[in-house]
């Protein structure tokens, strides 16, 4: 019997590419004499909003970090990335959503980023959507805690990639991580192959 081919949509910014490393280094380059938020200590999804807890200047300075020319091409990805996404047999769809304060990005300097590290032919593979929720797919693997849209049901089943913002969170079961590219991926997509086929 053949596998069932799975449908996998894989976030861009902290779980493809390096978006809190890169941040942290170029923050602390442009401004090294203002406080900064290691990365261990980081919490909550929003980077900006931390640092404008810090001090009420620190939220713009944080924004113009990344809204900064080369900052997302410069991203480094994560490690393991690039090597999974080359093999995940069903790596079928690509997602980045920018959150609201991102609205001033250009996708293009996200497609440039999928381009340098997964070449040309990887661009059929993004899908582009302000939300995840209306995409259908079998898994979602994301480092953004809350996921909500207009579908209050999505397809897929949300796999948190774990990252220095939310390496703290207890998951309500059935929730889960993946802890990195070195974790186990490949049993988190068998088992949900094994999933459909019982419950379909
Ligand atoms: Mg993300």
């Amino acid at each position: 019997m053949a596998l069932q081919a799975l449908r996998v949509l894989v976030d861009m910014d902290g779980v493809l590419a390096d978006f809190e490393g890169g941040f942290l280094k170029k923050f602390r380059a442009r401004y090294p004499d203002k406080p900064y938020i290691a990365l261990e200590d980081r919490r909550g999804f929003w980077v900006s909003e931390q640092y404008g807890r810090l001090a009420a200047e620190l939220s713009e300075k944080a924004i113009s970090i990344w809204e900064s020319k080369n900052f997302f091409i410069e991203l480094d990805p994560l490690p393991g990335a690039v090597e999974a996404v080359n093999i995940l047999p069903t790596a079928e769809l690509f997602v980045e959503v920018p959150g609201l304060p991102m609205l001033t990005i250009p996708f293009a300097l996200q497609y440039a980023w999928v381009e340098k590290h997964f070449g040309p032919e990887f661009l059929e593979q993004i899908v582009l959507t302000r939300d995840k929720t209306v995409v259908s797919a079998d898994l979602l693997i994301d480092d953004r805690p809350d996921i909500i849209g207009a579908e209050v049901n999505p397809s897929w089943e949300h796999v948190l990639f774990t990252a220095c913002h939310n390496k703290h969170l207890q998951l309500e079961p059935p929730r889960r991580r993946l802890q990195s590219w070195s974790d186990d991926w490949r049993a988190i997509l068998d088992s949900k192959r094994l999933r459909e086929r019982v419950e379909g």
